[in-house]
């Protein structure tokens, strides 16, 4: 173990991860084949091995640092670029089902190779925007966790995640500092979408020190067929206040 790989594995432990060796030559692996397909497509602009070890991989774990993923059963993770948080979960925690959903196809081509080249079972590989993916019904309703790393303002990001996310489970949404101005704006489409902001972690990279926080909320009940509405339109058309898609009982 070098210095890097033993800050890692020390720092996690102290968290109450345990990686075994098979564990930390996967992620060995993992950076090896971000690096090199990095160089073919914009995956990363991160490729320095200690900052892709803190900035993505601890950082992508950070998660399971406050929800228990040992106990959860699935995991959706939505817009995953080149695998985060969901590829640094899933070397953690083998036994969970993944989903990635990402709507650039080259992305979804990488990440079953690394899935191939790291012997990862288990992991569904979805090209497709979230929007048209979360109304398939294999999606819809279905996952315990879902989260999304560096997507959209929590607005739009709810319609694009919340879809996916089973009744009383959980959307992780990993964010920079402060995402208190985003929760606010965000209050109209978590009760649209049947959900409700539950926490917020703050943590600190241990290395680089910037803050991130992660913002846990719970789905309340299904999804409302109104919604994830036209694929482009959550982003750009964020339900911030206005008329609800959603019939009202009379
Ligand atoms: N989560 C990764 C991370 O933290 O490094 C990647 C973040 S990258 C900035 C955003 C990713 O979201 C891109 O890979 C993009 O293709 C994907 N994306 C954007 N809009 C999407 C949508 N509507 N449905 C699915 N994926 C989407």
């Amino acid at each position: 173990m070098d210095a890097v790989q033993k800050s890692f594995h020390e720092l996690l432990a102290a968290r109450g991860i345990e990686l075994a060796p098979h564990q930390l030559s996967q992620f060995e692996r993992y950076f090896e084949l971000l690096v090199e397909w990095n160089e073919r497509m914009n995956l990363t602009g991160i490729t320095e091995r200690d900052a892709v070890f803190e900035k993505h991989f601890y950082d992508s774990l950070s998660l399971a640092f406050y929800m228990d993923l040992s106990k959860a059963r699935n995991l959706a993770d939505i817009g995953s670029g080149a695998g985060f948080p969901s590829i640094p979960l899933k070397i953690a925690f083998p036994h969970l089902q993944i989903t990635i959903v990402d709507s650039l196809n080259k992305r979804i081509s990488f990440l079953q190779h690394v899935c191939d080249a790291l012997g990862l079972e288990n992991v569904q590989c979805v090209h497709g925007r979230a929007e048209d993916v979360g109304r398939i019904p294999a999606h819809r309703d279905q996952y315990e966790v879902v989260t999304a790393r560096a997507v959209a303002r929590l607005a739009g990001l709810g319609e694009l995640c919340l879809p996916f996310a089973a009744k009383d489970g959980v959307f992780a949404a990993m964010k920079g500092a402060n995402p208190q101005e985003e929760l606010d704006e965000a209050a109209y489409a978590l009760k649209e979408l049947r959900a409700k902001a539950e926490r917020v972690e703050t943590l600190k990279l241990p290395f680089e020190q910037s803050e991130r926080a992660i913002v846990f909320i719970r789905k309340t009940d299904r999804t409302p067929a109104a919604y994830p509405r036209k694929a482009g339109i959550p982003l750009k058309q964020p339900l911030v206040r206005g008329i609800s898609l959603v019939k009202k009982p009379r």
